[in-house]
């Protein structure tokens, strides 16, 4: 009953709520609310070590630190319709709390010996002063400076300044900056992400990191929402090959389904499907060509399909999700087509017959089954 009273659309002779209210209204759940009180501050997220390749081309291992912060500033305006960062973060953590949270990383991974590359991911932009203290970010720059690690950082593009980078360069000359572009299109980025930023808005600070000789990483979304399967496979070629001449490695990211977002919503009301493993295939079988030409590669193309094979992540029909997913994986680090040769699966047929029926009917949301299993008991279902 309350939770009705106070999401009330129309009909009660009170003020509306607004739309916003309504995409945020997760965050200030009580079980939102709850679930970032629990959490520790003075220890990260998460800290993990992965195979990786250097900016070189030499395979390394990597030190990812993900950071307990005060998410991002703007998902406590606005925020993009998949990400579930909410989730993880705190809005009280303090510097004392984030230095804590980085000895702990250090002293986990001993001071990141033998390991090449370190990635620290703060739930938002390490470089953005309203959500990590300075004297942070200095540290945290500082020390891979000091320590010789090739550092990966996260940031949208309004942080990417002159003058911040000025002083981040001045402390670390040589990192990398991963952007969540997500798409190539403004109207995408506008209407199906909420990205708030445009692609001009990442033209020019690719064009800041180039004047600071800083390396750009960009990250595409596959599948945004109210989106459909053969659409969103059209347009993540194009966008890799928009963006494969300005990025020094692009990240494709299939959408996966974070608890309290709008893409959660979606999913639930079967409005939304997560990418088929299959259009992952047939999108690194496109975008090949195109990034590996005559004159050598144009970037590096790596898919990592989180929560590949669950129902929240991209998959296929259940049997062959495991070996698709490792087949993409192993692309990442290989960028050998010969990775999926031999795959192949009955399912294939159905989803190519989505993507017909996409490429058809004119349905925005597409055609997606959202469950999967046999056909006969889908139908039987209630
Ligand atoms: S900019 Fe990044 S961290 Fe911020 S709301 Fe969007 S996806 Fe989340
Ligand atoms: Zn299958």
């Amino acid at each position: 009953m309350t939770l009705y009273a106070n999401n009330r659309l129309l009909g009660s002779g009170g003020k509306g709520l607004r739309i916003h209210d309504l995409v945020k209204a997760p965050a200030n759940t009580p079980w939102a609310v709850a679930k970032q009180q629990s959490w520790d501050a003075s220890e990260p997220a998460t800290v993990y070590s992965t195979p990786e390749v250097r900016w070189d081309g030499e395979p390394c291992s990597a030190v990812t630190v993900i950071l307990r912060t005060k998410g991002c500033h703007w998902w406590w305006s606005s925020g993009c319709t998949f990400c579930g960062y909410f989730n993880d973060t705190r809005d009280d953590v303090t510097s004392e709390d984030l230095h804590a949270q980085w000895q702990h990383a250090l002293d986990k991974f001993e001071g990141f010996e033998g390991h090449d590359m370190v990635k620290v991911y703060t739930s938002g932009s390490l470089l953005e002063d309203r959500e990590i203290p300075v004297d942070f970010q200095a540290t945290v720059l500082g020390d891979c400076a000091r320590l010789g690690k090739e550092l990966v950082v996260e940031s949208r593009c309004e942080q990417l300044t002159e003058a911040k980078l000025a002083w981040a360069t001045g402390i670390n000359p040589n990192f990398t900056v991963a952007i969540g572009l997500e798409a190539y299109d403004d109207e995408v980025l506008r209407f199906h992400v909420n990205k708030g930023f445009t692609t001009s808005s990442w033209e020019r600070a690719v064009d800041q990191l180039n004047a600071f000789d800083l390396r750009v990483k960009t990250y595409l979304m596959f599948k945004p929402p109210f989106m459909s399967e053969a659409d969103a496979l059209d347009h993540c070629v194009k966008w890799i090959d928009a963006v494969a001449d300005r990025s020094d490695e692009i990240s494709v990211n299939p959408m996966n389904i974070q608890r309290g977002t709008v893409i959660d919503r979606l999913h639930r009301h079967q409005e939304y499907r997560p990418p088929w493993l299959w259009s992952l295939v047939a999108m690194i079988r496109s975008s090949h060509g195109l990034i590996h030409t005559n004159n050598g590669a144009r970037t590096r193309l790596i898919v990592h399909p989180t929560a590949g094979g669950k129902i929240r992540g991209s998959h296929n029909c259940g049997t062959c999700d495991a070996e698709v997913v490792a087949a993409i994986e192993r692309y990442a680090v290989s960028a050998d087509l010969m990775e999926f040769e031999g795959l192949s699966c009955d399912c294939e047929r159905t989803w190519q017959a989505e993507l017909q029926r996409d490429r058809t009917l004119p349905v925005p949301l597409g055609t997606s089954k959202p469950r999967r299993g046999s056909a006969l008991d889908i139908l039987r279902a209630p």
